[in-house]
């Protein structure tokens, strides 16, 4: 889970794995590995697959740290705040990380908060136009109503098995 301070990252985990949502802001501390087997299809027949989702506090420095975690991931969610535009042009910030770790992982875009969006049209071209630049399939979800979240993460496993021998 990738992103700025409080777009909703840790929200999404718990909205997917728990199925419960928080209105208190409860920050992370270093970081919380959460882990949950959904059933997927592959060639034509259901398999489970197990994610584990890490969860990592203190986006702001791109430390060696985070470089090792980042080094051990299959995949990555990117997440914005659709009520803070300018939390997804941030996103490439994460993605030049990535490549910067010689990483070619499958991405997900999550525009995170879609319940706080009266007329998401605009904003809905940024977040395409944003996805389509790096590649990644982008979702508008909302870890408060559960909005596409579920959708969100499956699309993730399924890529993530297309592309790897899992
Ligand atoms: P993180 O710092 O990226 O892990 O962000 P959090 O998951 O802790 O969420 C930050 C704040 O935004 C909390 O107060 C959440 O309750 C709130 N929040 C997260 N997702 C949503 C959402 O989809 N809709 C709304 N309205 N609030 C959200
Ligand atoms: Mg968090």
């Amino acid at each position: 889970m990738l992103g700025e301070f409080s777009v909703g990252k840790t929200s999404l985990v718990r909205r997917f794995v728990y199925e419960r949502f928080d209105d208190a802001y409860i920050s992370t501390v270093g970081v919380k590995v959460s882990r949950k087997t959904i059933a997927v299809t592959r060639n034509d027949t259901l398999v489970d697959l197990t994610m584990m989702l890490w969860d990592l506090a203190g986006s702001e420095e791109f430390d060696q740290l985070q470089a090792s975690y980042l080094r051990g991931s299959a995949g990555a969610i990117l997440v914005c705040d659709l009520s803070r535009p300018e939390t997804l042009p941030e996103l490439l910030s994460y993605v030049d990380n990535l490549k910067a770790l010689g990483l070619d992982i499958p991405l997900a875009l999550a525009a995170n908060k879609v319940d706080l969006i009266q007329d998401i049209g605009a904003r809905e071209a940024d977040v395409a136009a944003l996805a389509e630049q790096i590649n990644a399939a982008y979702f508008l979800t909302s870890a408060k109503s559960g909005d596409a979240v579920e959708y969100l993460f499956r699309e993730l496993g399924q890529a993530l098995l297309r592309q790897t021998s899992l």
